[in-house]
């Protein structure tokens, strides 16, 4: 299935071990995988041999780690929609023996394993972690989201980033929850909404129109994760992922024509799983909360954004909600 090479064995004359930060006997693959030999923290899996650990390195830190090594970081060949349908169907015939451990996910999560099986959830067993697949505006799987037992979140090798969806649900109508990440979207089910989950803040909108034309009404949720700081010394220029990916979805869901609604947690909420765990006839109901996505909407909504920008960068790191529940915000 891989065909992974560890290419450079760090063998005390090279550069440090990225997870451990010793000089000898951890490897290094040219995908962004580490082989350490002292680190289990973080580790995916002890490798087969019980000689170390398996890490794999996020995509911005492997290209600049590689990089520094003199190493190309070798991009994936891209999964293809028969390998996807093949991978699909293994990994969901793995279920079949890991119910126990579905069920303790959906207890930990808090959703019902009934939404979670909605969203094709599977099991790799060899890495040990979750499989959800995501689509493409075609309804055809181009990749899978993974989730380890620490919660930590990747990609299977080679993945195209898409939508999590159900593919059997081809004509949605009513209403259609568009919230952030494959949880919300289970979440928003357990509350009684169809839904399709966006893979990230600001990924995947252009595949939405087509999916939610017939819709009465799409529902983008903003989520409450809280700002981020950007800036030469990282801390000059405040942004908020979940709102301004939110409005930029709507925005263009707007413009194709999707009869489109906006749905802003409570300040105190971070997204619809969150909501469902402190509130769940709140939750249930929160489409009566939804706004009408209209010209002069995206414009007032633009502006609130600018002033609540301009009040995180007063404010600075670490008054969120404080922001969140000021005057000028909510009103
Ligand atoms: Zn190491």
């Amino acid at each position: 299935m891989s065909d992974r090479k560890f290419i450079r064995n760090i063998d005390g004359k090279g550069p440090e071990c990225p997870v451990c930060g010793h000089k000898g006997g951890c490897m290094i693959s040219d995908d962004g995988w580490v082989v350490c030999l002292r680190v289990e923290k973080g580790a995916i899996r002890p490798i087969k041999s019980g000689m170390g650990w398996l890490h794999q390195l996020n995509g911005k830190a492997a290209t600049k780690i590689l990089s520094s090594l003199g190493i190309q970081r070798r991009q994936p060949p891209k999964l293809d929609f028969v390998t996807c349908a093949k991978m699909q169907r293994r990994f969901e015939q793995n279920m079949r023996e890991c119910q126990k451990e579905l069920d303790a996910l959906s207890a930990s999560l808090h959703l019902s394993s009934d939404s979670l099986r909605y969203f094709g959830i599977g099991r790799d067993l060899e890495n040990e972690r979750w499989t959800f697949p995501m689509f493409d505006c075609q309804q055809r799987g181009i990749g899978f989201r993974t989730r380890y037992a620490d919660g930590r979140k990747t990609c299977v090798f080679g993945s195209n980033v898409g939508l999590f969806l159900r593919p059997s649900a081809l004509n949605r109508r009513g209403v259609v929850y568009v919230p952030e990440g494959v949880t919300s979207a289970a979440a928003a089910m357990d509350c009684g909404y169809s839904s399709i989950g966006r893979p990230s803040a600001f990924g995947g909108w252009e595949m939405l129109p087509v999916l939610t034309a017939l819709a009465d009404k799409a529902v983008v949720c903003a989520e409450n994760e809280g700002v981020k700081w950007r800036g030469p010394g990282q801390d000059d220029e405040p942004w908020w992922p979940g709102m301004e990916g939110a409005l930029t979805c709507a925005r263009y869901l707007a413009y194709h024509r999707v009869n489109t609604w906006f749905l802003r947690m409570p300040h105190d909420i971070k997204d619809m799983r969150d909501w469902k765990i402190k509130d769940e006839p709140a939750a249930r109901s929160s489409v009566n909360h939804a706004e009408k996505v209209t010209v002069e909407w995206l414009n007032a909504a633009t502006d609130r954004l600018k002033r609540t920008r301009e009040l995180f960068r007063r404010a600075g790191r670490g008054h969120f909600e404080k922001v969140l529940t000021s005057d000028m915000v909510t009103t």
